[in-house]
């Protein structure tokens, strides 16, 4: 399970970009999280990603109460969630070749040996052939780069996934394809999912289930 309770959190205490939210996902199963433009869904999705430490509330991720967000998470717990996020530019690391974006997170964890296995099953997963691995962020399209970030994302098969408006930059046929790998995954692996969105129609397609922003936060 991943289970938000009461969650408070932003920018500054004195005016929270999120109150009292709630959110419960149960293993394997995806939900869609709607709701207009600035109204804390990132940070929400953060908060779930453990990427972003709430003012109040508690997260808990597979019966384990996070103590500690960002690089204070226990790595068993941040590696647990892949999270795809809307702009590929400003997640991915500029002077790494995309062969690299996507090993980094094996290379982390001290799992080299599995990285060109990983990488040859993956890339074609995510339609990154030819020679784009071997190209950096500037050399390559916002689509094929996010493609990359998705193959990053899994490439430690997490559990869980957090896609915040993962698909909004892109072209029909490349959502489409993303939304793919995704549940392509999601079939093999289990893995529950919390995409982030304001496309009602995307969503409800894609995922088991929609909640609109208003129904989890409590004002
Ligand atoms: P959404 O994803 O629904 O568009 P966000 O969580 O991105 O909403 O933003 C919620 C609020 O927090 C907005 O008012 C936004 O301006 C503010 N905000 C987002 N990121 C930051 C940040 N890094 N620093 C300060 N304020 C931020």
């Amino acid at each position: 399970m991943l289970e938000l309770k009461d969650i408070t959190a932003g920018y500054d205490r004195r005016a929270p970009a999120v109150r009292g939210a709630h959110l419960t996902l149960r293993p394997g199963e995806s939900l869609g999280l709607l709701g207009p433009s600035g109204c804390g869904k990132s940070t929400l999705a953060r908060v779930a990603a453990l990427l972003h430490r709430p003012d109040r509330g508690s997260v808990t991720l597979d019966g384990r109460t996070v103590t500690g967000f960002s690089h204070r998470a226990p790595r068993s717990l941040r590696t647990a969630i892949g999270v795809v996020f809307q702009q590929p530019r400003l997640s991915a690391d500029p002077r790494l070749r995309l062969h690299d974006l996507i090993a980094e997170p094996l290379r982390a964890t001290g799992r080299r040996a599995e990285v060109d296995a990983r990488l040859a099953e993956l890339a074609p997963k995510v339609g990154l052939v030819g020679d784009l691995l071997g190209r950096r962020p500037h050399e390559v399209s916002d689509g094929q780069l996010q493609r990359a970030c998705l193959a990053r994302a899994l490439v430690l098969r997490p559990r869980w996934l957090v896609c915040d408006e993962m698909t909004a930059m892109l072209d029909a046929s490349t959502t489409a394809a993303l939304v793919g790998v995704v549940e392509e995954y999601r079939a093999e692996a289990g893995a529950g999912l919390l995409a982030v969105g304001h496309d009602p129609v995307l969503l409800e397609r894609w995922c088991d289930r929609t909640t609109h922003w208003a129904e989890i936060v409590k004002d």
